[in-house]
């Protein structure tokens, strides 16, 4: 049997390349590392990857292709490019698994869901001659999954990213998590994650998931068995991991993670006053009290953690006041990196169904208008403001944030804070990331004149 090709693509937004201007901050794309994984050894895969170099053509039998909300423009772009030559196309991801209608109009199959339980058959139905147009996934045992090719991924990435557990119970209106991985907290067996991380070359790791404490006993000792793990094996890595802000009533907990080689964690805490949170449904934080923010990030940085706080502007009861007032607070407050977005309402949250209901989407040209959808844009109209106020204030927001003096300020703040210069470096690299973000173009909010996009 002759071998087959599998080209394997991650687009890039033509719009704003953002976060990913820097090597630094760059994730690899590791749903396609799971595809490749799962397709039979007698294949010749390769990954294009646009976090790198521009997309060429390339040759296949087959074409998959992974892609975010704010990059499905581009990933229809080079979809067209493929079916224009007869070869067939599968797209897959968190944008293509909300909307398979739109998607169906630009490749042969959309995957919906996890891959796991679904390209086996894609791959099936391929040599049958008769791909199927949709394919849904269920949410499989995480034990089941395999282990994702990195040895297919640029080796221009400073981080390698590896996935402890997926879902999430919470159900934050703006989050497409739950829609795409479930409302079930799934866990990866401990020593599948250890022999991962040790099979890695790269020192620094990004865990990917939403929570690497989870939710209830199980999963807690779930990640206290991986950082002892770690530390057992003397893996010596450094990493970063996503989680919630309850992580701080739990010191002990931190200290392993610190043990384990944590130098900084990212805690959506969204905004600093309850009205906002119930907009945005945060029940963990309102539930926890925005009273307690400050002690818990004291008890982050006592364990030598930097924090990396997570913010959205644009919230429905938020005035130019109250956008001003979050600055002041995020730069009071002791985070030591600030994640600060646009509100944007992602197909496949309830937020965008909201939106699109009651006709508050400032953009109607679909899927042109998808490269805005990346939290640095006004693409929906505030309550309390125009979108011209909003971009504006948070303009004016990223002024302060990502002025000179505030970062130097906030590195030595850190240093004091965390008493580990090792961290305090971590957060300034990760402040420097968020600069290039807000620094490329204005922030857009309005739509009537098309600006024809750039080439990364
Ligand atoms: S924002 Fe975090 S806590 Fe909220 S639903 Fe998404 S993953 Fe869960």
């Amino acid at each position: 049997m002759k071998d087959h090709r599998l080209i394997l693509i991650n687009p890039a937004n033509t719009w704003r390349r953002g976060f990913l201007l820097r090597n630094e901050s760059r994730q690899a794309p590791l749903g396609l590392g799971i595809v490749a994984a799962l397709t039979p050894p007698e294949w010749k895969i390769k990954i294009l990857d646009e976090n790198f170099r521009k997309f060429r053509f390339q040759p296949a039998d087959l074409v998959g292709i992974t892609s975010f909300t704010s990059t499905i423009t581009r990933a229809y772009e080079i979809a067209d490019l493929y079916r224009q030559q007869g070869i067939p196309v599968v797209i897959g991801g968190i944008h293509a698994s909300a909307m398979p209608v739109e998607a169906l109009n630009h490749c042969d199959a959309v995957v919906v869901g996890e891959a796991e339980s679904t390209w086996p058959q894609v791959i099936a139905d391929f040599h049958a001659g008769k791909l199927q147009k949709i394919y849904h996934g269920t949410f499989g045992d995480m034990k089941l999954s395999p282990r994702p090719r990195h040895d297919l991924f640029h080796p221009g990435y400073y981080f390698a990213s590896v996935q402890t557990s997926r879902g999430c119970p919470m159900d934050c209106e703006f989050c497409s998590v739950p829609s795409f991985n479930g409302h079930k907290y799934r866990l990866r067996e401990v020593n599948q994650i250890l022999d991962e991380l040790e099979s890695l070359p790269h020192k620094l790791i990004y865990f990917v998931d939403d929570n690497i404490i989870g939710y209830g006993q199980l999963a807690e000792q779930h990640a206290r068995s991986l950082f002892q793990g770690m530390i057992d094996r003397k893996l010596n890595k450094e990493w970063f991991a996503q989680t919630s802000l309850n992580i701080a009533e739990k010191p002990d907990l931190l200290q392993l993670a610190a043990k384990a080689g944590c130098r900084m964690v990212l805690i959506g805490i969204e905004a600093e006053k309850p009205a906002q949170l119930k907009d945005a449904n945060k029940r963990l934080n309102l539930k926890m009290g925005v009273d307690v923010y400050r002690q818990s990030f004291r008890t982050i940085h006592k364990a030598g953690i930097a924090i990396l706080g997570a913010f959205i502007y644009g919230l429905d009861s938020d005035t130019p006041a109250d956008i001003r007032n979050r600055t002041r607070y995020i730069m009071r407050s002791s985070v030591d990196v600030t994640q600060a977005s646009i509100l944007t309402p992602l197909p496949g949250t309830r937020l965008f169904e909201n939106y699109s209901k009651n006709q508050r989407l400032l953009i109607n040209q679909f899927p042109e208008g998808w490269k805005h959808f990346h939290f640095t844009d006004v693409v929906f109209n505030p309550v309390k403001m125009t979108p011209e106020q909003l971009a504006r204030e948070v303009t004016r927001a990223y002024r302060h944030l990502l002025s000179k003096r505030y970062l130097c300020f906030s590195f030595i703040r850190t240093w004091w804070n965390t008493q580990s210069l090792r961290t305090a470096v971590w957060a300034w690299n990760s402040n420097l990331n968020y600069k290039s973000l807000a620094l490329e173009r204005p922030v857009s909010f309005s739509y009537t004149n098309h600006t024809p996009p750039h080439e990364p």
